[in-house]
C-alpha cells in the first residue's frame, strides 16, 4: 500500500476508535475498503452483525438498502453510508405503492422480499430473504402461493427447488445480467479443471452452466473446502479480492470483467474518512416503516437461528 493510503488508513482507524464505530463492508466493496473493515460479508451476515454489535456507530460500506437494514435492526445507533448516492438499481425496481397494488391483485399470496429492497417495500412484506437463505425462507412461509420481489432471477431459481407457486416481480440486477453463458463456455475450455460458481441473481442460462449456485458467503466457504485449484467466479468482481486473500494458493477467474456494480464502488477510503469526520451521511428509517420492516427482517433472522 502506498504511503498516502497508509496515512489515510491510520486516520480512519483513529477516528473510528474515537467515534466508537464499527466498519462493515460487503463482499463487493473495493479491496482497500474490505481491508480496513472490521467485518466483510454478504447481506445476511452484515445484517446479523449490525443487529449484534455494541458499537454506537455503524459505518456501512455497501449500498443504501443495506444501511437501511442496519438502521432497522439497530434503530438507536448512528448508521453512516459514506456515499448517499450508493443505491441499488434492483431495489429501486419496485416501490411500496406498486407492491400494495400487486398484493391487492393476489390476496392469497404471501410476500417474500429479497433483502435488496427498500425499507418501505420490506414493510409491506411478510418476510425477507437473502440469496443465502431464499429457499429456506420460501419453504417456511405458511402459504402455497408466494409473491417474490424484486429479483426475478433469484425467484426463478428458488421456484426450481420448491413446489410452491412463485409469482415473480420482473426486477433484476444490472450487474449480474452482464454475465453471459458464452463467457462461461469460453472459460471452461480455457480452464478445463476449474469449477464454476455463479450467483443466483444471474440469468437462467448462466445458472444452467454452473457447478454451484451460491450466495457470496457460500462462494467463500466453497473456495475453502473444494479440492479444485481453479475456480471460475460468476458474480460482482469485488469478491475476487477476498477469495484471493483467503485462498492464496488457488486461482480465481472472474467470468466477466464487466460484472462491476458501480454503486458498490462509490465507497472509497476518502469518503469513509469524511463520513466519520462529519458523521454524515446518516441513514435513518422512519419509525413507523422501521417497525413493520423489522418484523419481516426479524422473521428471516429467526429462520437463520433455527438452522
Ligand atoms: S450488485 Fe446488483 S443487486 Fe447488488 S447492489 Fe449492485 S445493482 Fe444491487
Amino acid at each position: 500500500m502506498e504511503n498516502k493510503d497508509n496515512r489515510l488508513v491510520q486516520k480512519i482507524l483513529t477516528l473510528k476508535e474515537k467515534r466508537g464505530a464499527i466498519i462493515l463492508a460487503h463482499n463487493y466493496q473495493l479491496g482497500e475498503v474490505q481491508d480496513i473493515a472490521d467485518f466483510v460479508g454478504d447481506s445476511l451476515e452484515l445484517s446479523q452483525k449490525a443487529a449484534r454489535t455494541n458499537a454506537e456507530v455503524i459505518v456501512f460500506c455497501g449500498v443504501h438498502f443495506m444501511a437501511e437494514t442496519a438502521s432497522i435492526l439497530s434503530p438507536d445507533k448512528t448508521v453512516l453510508l459514506p456515499d448517499i448516492n450508493a443505491g441499488c438499481p434492483m431495489a429501486n425496481m419496485i416501490t411500496a405503492e406498486q407492491l400494495r397494488r400487486r398484493k391487492g391483485e393476489l390476496p392469497g399470496a404471501a410476500v417474500v422480499c429479497y433483502v435488496n429492497s427498500t425499507a418501505e417495500v420490506k414493510a409491506e412484506s411478510e418476510i425477507c430473504c437473502t440469496s443465502a437463505n431464499a429457499l429456506k425462507v420460501v419453504e417456511s412461509v405458511d402459504s402455497d402461493e408466494i409473491l417474490f420481489v424484486p429479483d426475478q432471477y433469484l425467484g426463478h431459481y428458488v421456484s426450481t427447488k420448491t413446489d410452491k407457486k412463485m409469482i415473480l416481480w420482473p426486477g433484476f440486477c444490472p450487474t449480474h445480467i452482464r454475465i453471459k453463458p458464452q463467457d462461461i463456455t469460453r472459460l471452461r475450455l480455457e480452464y478445463p479443471q476449474a469449477k464454476v460458481v455463479v450467483h443466483p441473481e444471474c440469468k437462467l442460462e448462466v445458472i444452467a452452466l454452473a457447478d454451484e449456485v451460491l450466495s457470496t458467503s457460500g462462494m467463500c466457504r466453497f473456495a475453502q473446502t473444494t479440492d479444485a485449484k481453479e475456480i471460475i467466479v460468476g458474480t460482482e468482481i469485488g469478491i475476487i479480492h477476498r477469495l484471493r486473500k483467503e485462498n492464496p494458493h488457488k486461482r480465481f477467474i472472474a467470468v466477466s470483467e464487466q460484472a462491476v456494480c458501480p454503486n458498490m464502488k462509490l465507497i472509497t477510503l476518502e469518503k469513509i474518512l469524511w463520513s466519520l469526520d462529519d458523521m454524515t451521511p446518516q441513514v435513518k428509517v422512519p419509525e413507523e416503516i422501521c417497525l413493520k420492516a423489522k418484523t419481516a427482517v426479524d422473521r428471516m433472522l429467526e429462520i437463520g437461528r433455527s438452522q
